[in-house]
C-alpha cells in the first residue's frame, strides 16, 4: 500500500490545525480508511488531548527518531476506532530533536501501512514547520476569516509552492459566522479564496460544540448532528474523492417578505 501523506498547516497559531487534524483523521477512519495522525508540535502537544489519548502515550515521535523504540510501539490506538492511530509529540525535548530527513523516513514507513498519514503542524515557518511538511505530498491550509490569519496562510502557500514534493494543497476556512458575513462584518468565503487564489476543501462554521468536544477528549465528528462535525465529515468524503457541494454561507436566507414577494412574482408571470 502507498498511503497519502497530508500536512495540516496554517502559519498562524490557534486557527484550528489540531482540531482539524483530529476531526478529519477521525472522519476518514469512520469512512473505513486506515489513518495515522502525527503530532509534530513538539513541546506543545495537544492532539492526544483532543483524542482523549493522553494517558495512553508511552513512546513519542522523538523516541522513534532516537531509536528508543520501534515505530509500531509508538503508535497509540484510538479507543473507538481500530483503524485510527496516533503518533504523539514529545512534550519536553527541544524542537531541533527531529530533522526533515527523519520525518521523511517515518512518513515513508507509515504510508506502507496506512491509507492516510495526517500530520499536525506547529505554528510558524521555522524548523517545526519544515519537519512537518518534509514527508508530505499534499497540504491542507487552515485559516479563519481574519486578515492576520489570511496573511499568514498566504505566506505558507508561497512556501508550499516552492516545495516540489507538495503536489496539491487546498484551503479549509474555519470559524465562519454566516450572519457576520451576511452583514459584511466578516470576510466572506469568496473574499478569502480570491485573496489566496486557492481551491476550497471546506468551510467549518463557528460551533460551541467544539469546546464541549475538546473538553471531553472526543472529536466533534463523533457527536451527533453538529454543524462543525457535519462539515468535517464532508471534508473527509471530498478527500476520498466524493463530490459534495460546499454550502453557501454568504447569501442571507430569504426573509418572510422575500418569500411573499417571490410568490406574487411567480404567480404574476405564470
Ligand atoms: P491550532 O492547532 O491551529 O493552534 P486549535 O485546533 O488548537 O488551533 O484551535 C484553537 C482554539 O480554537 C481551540 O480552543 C479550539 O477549540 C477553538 N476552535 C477551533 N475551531 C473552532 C470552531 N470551528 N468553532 C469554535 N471553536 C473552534
Ligand atoms: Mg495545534
Amino acid at each position: 500500500m502507498s498511503g497519502r501523506v497530508i500536512v495540516v498547516t496554517s502559519g498562524k497559531g490557534g486557527v484550528g490545525k489540531t482540531t482539524s487534524t483530529a476531526n478529519i483523521g477521525t472522519a476518514l477512519a469512520k469512512n473505513g480508511a486506515k489513518v495515522v495522525m502525527i503530532d509534530t508540535d513538539i513541546g506543545l502537544r495537544n492532539l492526544d488531548l483532543l483524542m482523549g489519548l493522553e494517558n495512553r502515550i508511552v513512546y513519542t515521535l522523538i523516541d522513534v527518531i532516537e531509536e528508543k523504540c520501534k515505530l509500531q510501539q509508538a503508535l497509540v490506538k484510538d479507543k473507538k476506532n481500530p483503524n485510527l492511530a496516533l503518533l504523539a509529540a514529545a512534550q519536553t525535548r527541544d524542537k531541533s530533536a527531529a530533522s526533515p530527513e527523519q520525518m521523511v523516513e517515518i512518513c515513508k514507513q507509515l504510508k506502507e501501512d496506512f491509507d492516510f498519514v495526517m500530520v499536525d503542524c506547529p505554528a510558524g515557518i521555522e524548523q517545526g514547520f519544515q519537519n512537518a511538511i518534509a514527508g508530505a505530498t499534499e497540504a491542507i491550509i487552515i485559516t479563519t476569516p481574519e486578515m492576520s490569519a489570511v496573511r499568514d496562510a498566504d505566506r505558507i502557500i508561497g512556501l508550499l509552492e516552492s516545495k516540489e514534493d507538495i503536489l496539491n494543497y487546498k484551503l479549509v476556512l474555519n470559524r465562519v459566522r454566516p450572519k457576520m458575513i451576511q452583514s459584511n462584518d466578516m470576510l466572506g468565503v469568496t473574499d478569502v479564496t480570491d485573496i489566496l487564489s486557492v481551491k476550497l476543501l471546506g468551510v467549518i462554521p463557528e460551533d460551541e460544540n467544539i469546546i464541549i468536544s475538546t473538553n471531553r477528549g472526543e472529536p466533534i465528528v463523533n457527536m451527533e448532528n453538529t454543524k462543525a462535525g457535519t462539515a468535517y465529515m464532508n471534508i473527509a468524503r471530498r478527500i476520498m474523492g466524493e463530490e459534495i457541494e460546499i454550502p453557501d454561507f454568504e447569501t442571507p436566507p430569504p426573509t418572510f417578505i422575500d418569500k411573499v414577494k417571490n410568490f406574487f412574482l411567480a404567480t404574476a408571470s405564470s
